[in-house]
C-alpha cells in the first residue's frame, strides 16, 4: 500500500484544521498547527484567491481521506461501498470509516492516533470476539468486542495510549474496561458523534462529476 511518508503537520496546515495524527504531540504546545495556523509552503502566508465549488470539493474529501489515513484508491473504494448502502451516501462513508477496525481501536484509546492504531493492528495485538483481526479495514458491528491480546498488554504504548484517553471524548457507541483492556461497540456510530467540521455532501458531489 502507498503510504504518506511526509510531515503529518503540513496536512493539518493544508487543511486549516487539526486532524490530530501525531498523538501526544498534537495536545502539547509544539503543534504546528497552533505555532503556524496557515498553509505550508513559501506561499502559505498569502492570501488565497477565491475557491472554486471544485476546490471546496476535493478539500473536504481530503480532509477526511487523511484523517482516517486512507489512501485514494482505500478511499473511493469505501464511498463506492457507502454508495451501494441504503440510506445517506456521505453519512453512511462517514459511519464506515468510523467503523473500521483501527478507528475503533483508536476511540478505545488503545492508541493515540489512528496511524498508530493502524500499525498495532496490523502486528496482530488485538482480538475480535475472541478472535485476531489484522486487518485494520475490518468492519466492526455492533456487539463486537475488542480486546488488547494478552501478550500485548504490557507494551508500553498502548498502556500509555490508555492512560492518556481521559484527554479525549469517548463516542456514546463505544465502551471501554480500562483495567481489561477490552472495549465493546455498543451501537453503530452515529452522525452527531462526529465533531470535526465535515460536509460529507461535498464529497459526494466531487465524486458525482
Ligand atoms: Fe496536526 Fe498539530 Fe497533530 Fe501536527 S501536532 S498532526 S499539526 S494536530
Amino acid at each position: 500500500m502507498s503510504r504518506y511518508r511526509e510531515s503529518a503537520c503540513r496536512l493539518c496546515r493544508r487543511e486549516n484544521l487539526k486532524l490530530y495524527l501525531k498523538g501526544d504531540r498534537c495536545y502539547s504546545d509544539k503543534c504546528a498547527f497552533d505555532r503556524r495556523s496557515y498553509p505550508p509552503g513559501q506561499h502559505g502566508q498569502r492570501r488565497g484567491g477565491k475557491i472554486s465549488d471544485y476546490g471546496l470539493q476535493l478539500r473536504e474529501k481530503q480532509k477526511v481521506k487523511r484523517t482516517y489515513g486512507l489512501s485514494e484508491k482505500q478511499f473511493k473504494l469505501t464511498f463506492e461501498r457507502a454508495d451501494r448502502r441504503k440510506g445517506i451516501t456521505g453519512t453512511n462513508l462517514l459511519m464506515m470509516l468510523e467503523q473500521r477496525l483501527d478507528n475503533v481501536v483508536y476511540r478505545m484509546g488503545f492508541a493515540n492516533s489512528r496511524n498508530q492504531a493502524r500499525q498495532l493492528v496490523r502486528h496482530s495485538h488485538f482480538l475480535v470476539n475472541g478472535k485476531k483481526v489484522d486487518i485494520p479495514s475490518y468492519q466492526t458491528r455492533p456487539g463486537d468486542v475488542v480486546e488488547v491480546c494478552e501478550k500485548s498488554k504490557n507494551i508500553q504504548t498502548i498502556i500509555e495510549a490508555v492512560e492518556a484517553v481521559v484527554r479525549r471524548a469517548m463516542p456514546q457507541w463505544i465502551e471501554l474496561d480500562k483495567e481489561k483492556m477490552k472495549g465493546t461497540v455498543k451501537s453503530l456510530p452515529v452522525r452527531e458523534d462526529i465533531t470535526m467540521p465535515i460536509q460529507e455532501s461535498q464529497i459526494v458531489e466531487l465524486y458525482s462529476r
